[in-house]
């Protein structure tokens, strides 16, 4: 069995699967530091964790309990969101992988200590269990350097000041999951809370809306997407460095248009304010795509994946819709499988001796 892991800034999720790539047990620790509760299977429970560290233990408890015991597993795989300019390809966790992902903590302030913590969490409890880590940056290494560069100073540039694209274990999956008939020129939209756009050209990325950082680009349940870098330096005066962050991470988007980030609420509500977030929504989805569009010179098909991707049959054809001028091209819906792809990723390493 396989245990992938997504720790989180307050949450860890985790997925055993077999050896067929079947999942058998899925669990999760939320308000991780606060209230705390636990899901494992049919299990759920309030609980004390007051830390990553403590809720890895409670969880790993809860798995025992229903048939995944820490000693039944022949791996671990982690989903590391930052892997920089020098981790973009799944790989087996080393002492030098774990310094490169630190080295990233600037990169990804929240998320990359979440990580580091299940990895050394997990080799304190099992420490012959080969662990492995899939990064959400290295589908988007494949794009060329002025689809990724900002046009900023050299010293700045050489500080790590560039784009580098998220929900890239979300589009590799999307991929892999078309095999052999993925369309040439295939523009695939990641539609959940967090929200991005990607062209893929010939399987492999070539641009993307997310940036330095998953911000830039659509609307989405919280962020506000792309934004003047001199609008971002007015709220840094009104509100200083941290305030601002606040502001356009968790207090934008549909959230601050519409009242709730939860967009299968927007749509029921029916008010203007509902309306105009999911107008907003829509509106910017097809303005940054037609730039995707522009980076593949056209379109063969689109692919829609995600929470709102999935499920939300309005907003994917209004988008289409806002498209069209693009060709009468085929549109797909393909379900997000992150875990899935984390597991195989390490499951082929693991295969071929890594
Ligand atoms: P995350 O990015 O947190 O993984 P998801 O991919 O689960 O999020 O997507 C969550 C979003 O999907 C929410 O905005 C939710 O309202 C939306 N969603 C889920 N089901 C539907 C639906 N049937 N109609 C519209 N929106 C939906």
């Amino acid at each position: 069995m396989l245990l992938v892991v997504n720790a989180g800034s307050s949450s860890i999720k985790l997925a055993v699967f077999d050896d067929r790539l079947q999942q058998v047990l899925a669990g999760s620790v939320t308000e991780i530091g606060g209230a705390g509760r636990l899901r494992c299977g049919y299990f759920a429970a309030a609980c004390a964790a007051p830390d990553h560290r403590a809720a890895l233990a409670l969880m790993f408890d809860a798995m025992a309990g229903q048939g995944a015991p820490l000693s039944a597993l022949t791996a671990a795989a982690h989903r590391v969101v930052h892997g920089g300019e020098a981790l973009v390809q799944p790989c087996r966790i080393t002492p030098a992988v774990v310094a490169g992902i630190e080295s990233c903590v600037p990169l990804a302030p929240l998320h990359n200590p979440a990580n580091l913590t299940a990895i050394n969490a997990l080799a304190d409890l099992a420490p012959d269990l080969p662990q492995y880590a899939s990064f959400d940056t290295a589908f988007h290494a494949s794009n060329p350097a002025v689809a990724v560069t900002y046009a900023l100073p050299l010293a700045e540039r050489e500080r790590g000041l560039r784009r580098y694209g998220f929900h890239g274990i979300s589009y590799a999956g999307l991929v892999d999951s078309l095999g052999a008939d993925v369309p040439r020129r295939l523009l695939a939209l990641h539609l959940g809370n967090g929200a991005s756009a990607c062209a893929i050209l010939d399987g492999r990325s070539v641009a993307s809306t997310m940036g330095y950082s998953p911000l830039d680009g659509l609307t989405m349940g919280t962020r506000c997407g792309a934004i003047d870098g001199n609008a971002v330096l007015r709220l840094v005066e009104l509100h200083g460095a941290e305030g601002a962050a606040r502001i356009l991470n968790r207090e934008s988007g549909l959230l601050a248009l519409g009242g709730t980030n939860d967009m299968r609420a927007l749509q029921e509500a029916g008010t203007p304010e509902a309306a105009f977030a999911r107008d907003h929504f829509r509106y910017w989805a097809v303005r940054h795509c037609g730039s995707l569009i522009a980076a593949m010179e056209g379109l063969d098909a689109i692919a829609f994946t995600g929470g709102i991707g999935e499920n939300d049959a309005e907003m994917r054809e209004a988008i289409a819709a806002g498209l069209a001028w693009a060709g009468n091209v085929s549109v797909l819906v393909v379900q997000a499988e992150e875990e899935r792809t984390i597991a195989a990723e390490a499951q082929s390493l693991q295969r071929s001796g890594l």
